[in-house]
């Protein structure tokens, strides 16, 4: 299924290591901040640029900026087309172009197509996913682009998992409408709720093939979708952390060679950044480099947690 040369994406999630963000919940490498949830611009500002540098894709900025407005619904942007006041995914063809979902229990999702060379990213909570947040993603390659379902890759990032999120009554028997299995307590006072699951099955519901959707239920492979909630050391939650939760995001592009050392083939400054494995290659170009281990972050960096952890390898990676 996979034509295209093996290095075509770059992308990565980023943990909460090595920022300097000083609140205790927003501590360190926080990448948002607003009214609500205060962190000095200039503080996100420099998080972001350690991310950029490290990451690969300095000087490029992330997309959105500072202004996302999330609305947890399914509201997609074709860049492009004008800018919408509210939406919760991107899409574009264009190289060069960093998009970012944020995530700190929500599910940063990102999306390839190696065949069309169009990539997406998707903020899902539990509301948008309800509201088909990730198959609107898809939607919009394909009407956007040409893209066929079949040829879509997508990665689930860091997000709170059926052990630690739970939701009313009422609202948690929406998840058991979309299968049973994402609501395992049912008739308890409070469900976990597996968000992941309905998010999968919905994909899958919509064309995308199973094998294709990378999370903690990827068929074949081990769990790659790490909990935020259960790992306090490497991931912001807002359900752990109330309500001034850090924020962490997923993040890809397709390189056009404008970023300082071009994160095409993986290697950036001598370590592994994600690239390449949405779209088949699991464990391939991405996998051979960041699933060799723990590698070493040079001090002072961001750590983020490669495309061989999202895509199908070993556990989070320090790159
Ligand atoms: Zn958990």
């Amino acid at each position: 299924m996979f034509s295209g040369p093996p290095d075509v994406f770059a992308h990565g999630f980023s943990t909460r290591r090595a920022g300097v963000s000083e609140v205790p919940t927003l501590s360190a490498m926080n990448l948002f901040s607003s009214r609500s949830r205060r962190d000095p611009v200039a503080v996100v500002t420099e998080n972001r640029r350690r991310l950029a540098l490290h990451a690969g894709f300095h000087p490029l900025p992330l997309r959105p900026g500072q202004g996302i407005k999330v609305d947890h619904a399914n509201a997609v942007w074709v860049l492009g087309n004008p800018e919408p006041e509210r939406y919760d995914a991107m899409v574009t063809d264009r190289t060069d172009v960093v998009l970012a979902a944020p995530g700190a229990d929500c599910m940063p999702v990102l999306f390839t197509d190696p065949v069309r060379r169009v990539v997406g990213v998707a903020h899902a909570g539990w509301k948008g996913t309800l509201l088909g947040v990730a198959m609107e993603t898809v939607k919009a390659m394909v009407g956007g682009f040409g893209c066929r379902v079949g040829d879509v890759a997508v990665a689930v990032g860091p997000s709170v998992g059926p052990c630690c999120f739970t939701l009313d009554r009422a609202e948690a028997r929406a998840f058991s409408r979309i299968h049973p299995d994402c609501v395992p307590d049912p008739d308890s006072p409070r469900p976990h709720v597996d968000i992941r699951l309905a998010n999968r099955l919905l994909l899958q519901r919509g064309g995308v093939l199973p094998e294709n959707i990378h999370d903690d239920a990827s068929p074949g492979r081990r769990a790659v979708t790490l909990c935020t909630s259960c790992n306090p050391q490497l991931f912001f939650s807002h359900v752990r952390d109330g309500a001034h939760f850090g924020t962490q995001v997923g993040f890809l592009w397709i390189p056009g060679g404008a970023a300082v050392g071009g994160a095409v083939g993986g290697a950036v400054g001598g370590t592994a950044v994600g690239g390449a494995a949405v779209g088949g290659a699991v464990g391939g170009a991405v996998g051979g480099a960041a699933a060799s281990g723990r590698l070493q972050a040079p001090a002072g960096t961001p750590e983020t947690d490669g495309a061989s952890a999202a895509f199908g390898s070993d556990d989070v990676q320090s790159l």
